[in-house]
């Protein structure tokens, strides 16, 4: 196991720097263009998989590093660049994870290469589990998979929302019902193939924000996938259902709730997103209360002015410090007691939301036009607190962390 540190190693250091130099010099040039267009910036991907950055490769590596402070290090310096195209890159790392953390060799080995393509052709992957009437309440999930014996292939029917890359991906990833009577417990995760009839597009959502960042509605209308698809395999699912009804039938046994620890582990990482936003918009907020003069002064010079930058810097570096905690308890399999992956989350997404929209007022009327970069992190940094689980769910889990109450 390795000791929580606040340093970054000489290797982790180099791999930042060269992050940063990304996001200053592709990502954050073209951050207007893409929010304006409201399209996927397929030609960002490109350079990034060209460099190396948009690889399942590179992820991995961070992913596993022992320290736990690849993945945050990666999410703030990309998100730094700008939200929406960062998401466009990182978004499939999110199908990806589905994948690797449920899927068997064979599917990690098939089907991760296929979401990302190559650097000649870039794919992306979508996760879908959210629908129109399962949000936050994600038992309440109405998408249903049946197996169909015969030929060895499950059909799933439904509709899917808000899903990241949802329609253009190269590979789908879906959550559906298995068994109905048993909530959540009685979900499954599939892969879809490309091209594989009767999955669609729906409505293709127009954002308050990372707007570069394509999220649709995905109908799938008798979509038929081989068996092979099933992530994890029949028999681990068979095995898990079976475990899974005698605790129903034994009843109200507390069971521990896996994807709840999985959670946990995978917050911290939009945590880190947050923290670059925040960080991003103080920046630019510094520099101008620097330069920036009124009565003959720069700004900075009214405690007014400057003990909002005190508080934002404070906040963002609290929000940092509580993130790396939870992404080194991830790594080293730590129990999160006091649910300090959801703390991280609502800590960081709250403080961007705030930071931003003070940087907006160090702007003054600057801040409020889209000359600015400000007004458009604070409409980015609106999603943190709503997706991978609103502040009020992020709220509900810690609570009942603490409480020992159980969380469904
Ligand atoms: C841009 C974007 C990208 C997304 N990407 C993906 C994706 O790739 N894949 C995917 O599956 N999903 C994705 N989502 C969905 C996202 O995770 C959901 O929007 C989120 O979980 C909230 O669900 P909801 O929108 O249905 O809100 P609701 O669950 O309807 O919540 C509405 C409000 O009620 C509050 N609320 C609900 N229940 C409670 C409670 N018990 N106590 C207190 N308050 C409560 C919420 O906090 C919120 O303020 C994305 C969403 C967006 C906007």
């Amino acid at each position: 196991m390795a000791e929580f540190t606040m340093e970054l190693n000489d290797e982790q250091k180099e791999v930042r720097d060269w992050l940063h130099g990304f996001a200053a010099d592709v990502i954050r040039p073209a951050a207007a263009e893409w929010d304006e267009r409201e399209e996927t910036p397929w030609p960002v991907i490109q350079e990034a998989a060209k460099v190396g950055i948009y690889s399942l490769d590179f992820y991995a590596q961070q992913y596993f590093d022992a320290t736990g402070l690849g993945i945050p290090m990666t999410m703030e310096e990309l998100f730094w660049g700008d939200a929406g195209i960062a998401l466009s890159i990182v978004g499939t790392g999110l199908a990806a994870v589905g994948v690797l953390a449920n899927g068997t060799e064979e599917q990690i080995g098939t089907w991760i290469p296929q979401m990302y393509g190559d650097t000649h052709d870039v794919k992306v992957a979508a996760f879908c589990s959210s629908e129109p009437d399962a949000g936050s309440d994600v038992a309440s999930m109405r998408t249903r998979a049946v197996y169909d014996e015969a030929k060895d292939e499950w059909v799933i029917n439904g509709t899917k929302t808000w899903a990241t890359n949802g329609g253009i991906a190269n590979v789908h990833v879906v959550v559906a019902v298995v068994d109905p009577e048993l909530g959540s417990k009685g979900h499954a995760s599939f892969i879809v193939p490309p091209n594989t009839p009767g999955l669609s597009q729906g409505q293709k959502f127009k954002k308050h924000g990372i707007r570069a960042s394509h999220t649709a509605e995905v109908i799938l209308d008798n979509v038929r996938v081989p068996g092979s698809c099933l992530l994890g395999g029949k028999e681990k699912l068979d095995e898990r259902l079976a475990r899974a009804r005698e605790k129903a039938r034994k009843g109200g046994e507390r069971v521990k709730n896996a994807a709840m620890a999985t959670f946990e582990a995978s917050r911290p990482a939009v945590g880190a997103m947050a923290v670059g936003t925040a960080r991003a918009a103080y920046e630019v907020a510094l520099e101008y209360a620097r330069t920036r003069e009124q009565f003959g002064r720069p700004i900075i010079d009214n405690q007014g002015v400057a003990f909002q930058l005190a508080d934002m810097r404070t906040q963002i570096d609290a929000a940092r410090l509580l993130v790396w905690r939870a992404s080194w308890m991830a790594i080293n399999g730590k129990p999160f007691t006091a649910a300090e992956g959801s703390m991280s989350k609502l800590f960081a997404s709250e403080t961007a939301k705030k930071v931003t929209a003070q940087a907006i007022q160090i702007l003054g009327g600057n801040g409020y036009t889209r000359e600015y970069p400000v007004e458009r992190m604070h409409r980015d940094a609106a999603i943190y607190t709503i997706f991978e689980g609103t502040s009020e769910i992020q709220r509900l889990v810690i609570a009942r962390t603490l409480s020992g109450m159980p969380i469904r």
